[in-house]
């Protein structure tokens, strides 16, 4: 009888890199479910993109996650996009279907799930969104596309954040409206769900938290954070000492991490591995 000494293999394409825990976990899984699957977690020097993605297919990887700074360029090395990924102009997930590149983005869908998971739906609900950046455009559709009815957009420049109130106005049927962030802004009072989707408060800077009058959290807010390293987040304490429901990043990571397992393997993704291999190496 012949063996099959080959593994599949996916990994990821990002810079900086060296601290992003997705590997760890989508090894742990592929363990959990018996597969002889690779997870390589790779830094690619800007520039060389192209490269990396011929070598990709050259080598017949299964799939890949695309990270800061790629997900915007990685776009024009792919046949097909998911509708969401389309709109939201950015992929963090590419799956090789026998040569064919697929793009998806499944940092909205691994939020709107670990709603779910918390017994949250945005549907019908006015959503506070701060930030106009990747994970704020992903999360600002997704949340449209599941029927949110009004968005707000929080930024700090104004051409990017305006920018993201027309597409979801355009794109979507959701209504949306900027917010120029130049203060410690007052939260809206109409919010049901409040979303930090800045980069303020990521490891190594746990001490920062966005610049917002946080009396004006309400105890009728969810109020959720897309920081994971720490979960922690002062943004979240402060939201909670208001009396709001809180929900952290690690439910939106680890719920990604899912989704990408099971679109590239096809096989169900084992979430309780996957959230523990995550709480330990957060130490929690
Ligand atoms: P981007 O660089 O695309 O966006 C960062 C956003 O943060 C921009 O809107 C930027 O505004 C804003 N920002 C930065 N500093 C400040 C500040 N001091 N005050 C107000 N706004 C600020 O990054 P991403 O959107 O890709 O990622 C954002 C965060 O989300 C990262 O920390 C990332 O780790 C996390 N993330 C978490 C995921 C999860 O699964 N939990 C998934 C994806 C991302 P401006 O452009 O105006 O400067």
């Amino acid at each position: 009888m012949s063996k099959c000494y080959r593994s599949e293999l996916v990994g990821t394409f990002g810079n900086p890199i060296d601290e992003n825990p997705t590997g760890v976990v989508e090894e742990a899984a592929f363990a959990a479910k018996g597969l002889d699957w690779r997870y390589i977690t790779m830094k690619v020097e800007p520039g060389d993109l192209g490269a990396a993605m011929a070598g990709m297919r050259a080598v017949g990887m299964r799939g890949l996650n695309l990270t800061i700074p790629f997900k915007v360029e990685g776009i024009k090395y792919l046949d097909k996009l998911s509708p969401a990924a389309e709109i939201i102009g950015a992929v963090n997930t590419v799956v090789n279907r026998d040569g064919e590149l697929f793009g998806e983005n499944t940092d909205g869908k691994g939020l709107l799930k670990s709603f779910a998971d918390n017994g949250v739906s945005p549907k019908g609900k006015t959503l506070t969104i701060l930030g106009a950046g990747g994970a704020a455009r992903a999360i600002s559709v997704e949340c449209a596309l599941a029927g949110a009815k009004k968005i707000y957009i929080a930024n700090i420049i104004k051409d990017q954040g305006e920018e993201l109130v027309r597409l979801i106005n355009e794109r979507t049927d959701a209504e949306a409206e900027f917010i120029f962030w130049d203060h410690a802004i007052a939260i809206p009072e109409d919010t049901d769900i409040l979303s930090n989707a800045t980069s303020v408060g990521l490891y190594p800077n746990v001490n920062d938290k966005p610049n917002i009058d946080y009396d004006t959290i309400k105890p009728n807010f969810v109020v959720s954070d897309v920081i994971f390293n720490d979960p922690r987040t002062l943004f979240l304490a402060e939201a909670k000492k208001r009396g709001a429901k809180t929900i952290n990043g690690l439910g939106m990571l680890v719920n990604q991490a899912a989704l990408n397992f099971q679109i590239w393997t096809g096989v169900e993704a084992p979430i309780d591995v996957m959230t523990d291999v995550l709480r330990k190496e957060f130490n929690l």
